[in-house]
C-alpha cells in the first residue's frame, strides 16, 4: 500500500485556465506557495456564487496544506474602484452607490458587508486567508504601479485619467490568452459611454479615473484627485504580498475578462513577467437552470438558505448541507440549485455523519490483511487521494467515500458474511474518512452534535422497545419500530436479540 501521507505518491494536478491543460504542481519556492484569490465587492449580502468560490479555493488551501506547504493564501477585499458598468468602465462606484442609497459612509458599507461576508463564508467552514487587504488601505502603492506602467511605455493620460494602452502592449504580448478572447470580435460598447473619446483604443482600461464632482471616494495623485481602476488593485496587492510571480491566481470563470486579462497585461508590463503559473477558475451556480439574478428573482444571499427565507425556498437548509452539494460537483462544472438537489444533498450529508460517528466504534474481524473486504477498502482508500490529486475533483472523491461508507454499514450491522476486515485496513479506512471528511472537505461538524443526538434517541426507543417486548406489550414496540421506519430509521434484529438501525 503507498504512503498516504506522502504527496509524491499522489502528484497534484491542476487544470491551468492559461494553458487550458492540466499539469503537475510544482511550487516556484517549495515547501513555500503563493496563493492569490479575488475577493468580494462589498456592497451587498453575500450570495451562492460567493458560496461557491469561496468553497473551491478552501479546498486548494486545505490540501496544500495537508501536504505540508506552507502555504500564504491572500484575498482581497474590494471597496473602491469596482464601477456598476463593469466593462465600459461607467457608472457609480458600487459601494459609493450603495451609500448613498442607504444614507451611510461609504466605509460602513464596505465594514457591514465585510462582517456579513466573513460570517457567510464562517458557516461554511470555509478557512479564512492568511492576508486579506483592502483595496483602499494600497492607494500609494497602486498610484506607485501606475507610475511605473506610465514609465514602461504601456500607459497614458487624458485629462487626469490614465489608460492602459492595449494598441502599444500588443505590439510586444498577446492579450486574450486566458479568456479567448479577440478584441476585435468584441462590441465596443456605446458611443456614449463616458471617457471613450479620450481612450485611444475602445479596450483601453483605466489604471487611475479622475473624479467627478459628485464622486464621494477620491484621493490625491500626480494626475488628479480621483481613484484607482478595479483591475490595478489586485495586481497592486499580490505584488505586494506574494511578489512580482507567484504560484497560483484563483477567481470566479466570470472574473477571466476583463479583469484577470488585464492584471496579466498591467504585470507584464510593470513586471515584464506573468503574475502567476497557475490560474484556478470556479464556475458559476445557476438556480434551476437559470442564471441568478436580482431581476429574475431567483437572487439568493447566503442567510436567505440558511433560514429558508426566500420565495423560491422550501424550507432553510444548513451550511453543511449546501457545502456538501457544492462539493457533489468538480468546481469547474456548473452546479444547479433547487429544492431536489438541497434536499438530495441533505440526505447524502445525513449518512456521510452517520457513517463517520459509527466509525469510531468498528472493531477488526481478523489479525492479517489478506481478504477482498480489506483490498476493496484500501482501493478506496487510495481513490481518496488519486481523484482529489487530479485537479481537486471533490465529486470523484466523495464517490469514493460513498463506498466506503456502504462499507462502514457493513461491518457495523455484522454484514459481512465471509468476509473479514483486518486492523491496519480498518486504520486506514479511520485514517483517510476522517482525513477526507472533516479535514480536507471540512464537512466537519459542528452539526454533529445533532445527528449524534439523533442516535443516541433512537437506542434509547430500541432499549424501551426491548423492555416493552420483554413484557409481551407487543402494541408498544411495534409501534415504536412503524413509527421509527416512517422517519426513515429502520430496526433490524438479529438471531442474537441485538437490534440494530440504519438512517436512511
Ligand atoms: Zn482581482
Amino acid at each position: 500500500m503507498k504512503n498516504m501521507q506522502d504527496k509524491d505518491n499522489y502528484p497534484i494536478r491542476i487544470y491551468n485556465s492559461l494553458t487550458k491543460t492540466k499539469e503537475i504542481f510544482k511550487p516556484i519556492n517549495p515547501p513555500n506557495v503563493g496563493l492569490y484569490v479575488c475577493g468580494p465587492t462589498v456592497y451587498g449580502d453575500p450570495h451562492i456564487g460567493h458560496a461557491r468560490a469561496g468553497i473551491t479555493f478552501d479546498l486548494v488551501y486545505r490540501y496544500l496544506q495537508h501536504f505540508g506547504y506552507n502555504v500564504r493564501y491572500v484575498r482581497n477585499i474590494t471597496d473602491v474602484g469596482h464601477l456598476e458598468n463593469e466593462l465600459e468602465e461607467s457608472g457609480e462606484d458600487k459601494i459609493a452607490k450603495k451609500a448613498r442609497i442607504e444614507e451611510l459612509e461609504p466605509m460602513e458599507i464596505v465594514q457591514h458587508y465585510t462582517i456579513q461576508y466573513h460570517k457567510g463564508l464562517d458557516a461554511l467552514n470555509c478557512k479564512r486567508p492568511n492576508i486579506e487587504p483592502s483595496a483602499s488601505g494600497h492607494i500609494i502603492e497602486q498610484i506607485n504601479l501606475v507610475k511605473k506602467i506610465l514609465k514602461n511605455g504601456f500607459a497614458y493620460e487624458v485629462n487626469g485619467t490614465v489608460y492602459f494602452d492595449l494598441e502599444k502592449y500588443r505590439e510586444s504580448n498577446s492579450y486574450g490568452d486566458l479568456s479567448g478572447k479577440v478584441l476585435e470580435d468584441l462590441q465596443s460598447g456605446s458611443r456614449q459611454t463616458e471617457g471613450l473619446d479620450e481612450k485611444r483604443n475602445p479596450h483601453d482600461f483605466a489604471l487611475w479615473k479622475k473624479a467627478s464632482p459628485e464622486h464621494i471616494m477620491r484621493w490625491e495623485s500626480p494626475w488628479s484627485e480621483g481613484f484607482p481602476g478595479w483591475h490595478i488593485e489586485c495586481t497592486t496587492m499580490s505584488t505586494k504580498y506574494l511578489g512580482k510571480h507567484f504560484d497560483i491566481h484563483g477567481g470566479g470563470l466570470d472574473l477571466q475578462f476583463p479583469h484577470h486579462e488585464a492584471e496579466i497585461a498591467q504585470c507584464r508590463s510593470a513586471h515584464g513577467t506573468d503574475p502567476a503559473n497557475y490560474w484556478i477558475h470556479n464556475n458559476m451556480v445557476t438556480i434551476d437552470g437559470a442564471k441568478m439574478s436580482k431581476s429574475a428573482g431567483n437572487f439568493i444571499t447566503l442567510d436567505q438558505l440558511f433560514s429558508g427565507d426566500h420565495e423560491y425556498l422550501e424550507r432553510g437548509f444548513s451550511p453543511m448541507v449546501v457545502r456538501f452539494l457544492m462539493l457533489q460537483s468538480h468546481y469547474r462544472s456548473k452546479i444547479d440549485f433547487s429544492n431536489e438537489a438541497l434536499d438530495a444533498a441533505e440526505k447524502g450529508y445525513r449518512k456521510l455523519m452517520n457513517a463517520l460517528d459509527l466509525l469510531e466504534g468498528l472493531t477488526a474481524t481478523s489479525g492479517d490483511e489478506d481478504g477482498t473486504l480489506d483490498d476493496e477498502i484500501i482501493r478506496q482508500c487510495e481513490l481518496c487521494y488519486e481523484r482529489m490529486s487530479d485537479d481537486f475533483n471533490t465529486a470523484q472523491v466523495l464517490a469514493a467515500l460513498f463506498e466506503l461508507v456502504s462499507k462502514i454499514n457493513a461491518i457495523h450491522n455484522n454484514q459481512l458474511k465471509d468476509d473479514t476486515v483486518s486492523e491496519s485496513a480498518l486504520n486506514s479506512l479511520k485514517n483517510t474518512f476522517e482525513v477526507f471528511v472533516v479535514d480536507l472537505l471540512g464537512l466537519n461538524a459542528e452539526e454533529k452534535g445533532d445527528d449524534g443526538k439523533t442516535e443516541e434517541l433512537v437506542q434509547l426507543l430500541i432499549e424501551i422497545r426491548a423492555n416493552a417486548r420483554a413484557n409481551k406489550d407487543f402494541e408498544t414496540s411495534d409501534k415504536i419500530r412503524d413509527d421509527l421506519n416512517e422517519m426513515g430509521i429502520t430496526l433490524k434484529d438479529d438471531k442474537s436479540g441485538k437490534t440494530t438501525f440504519e438512517i436512511n
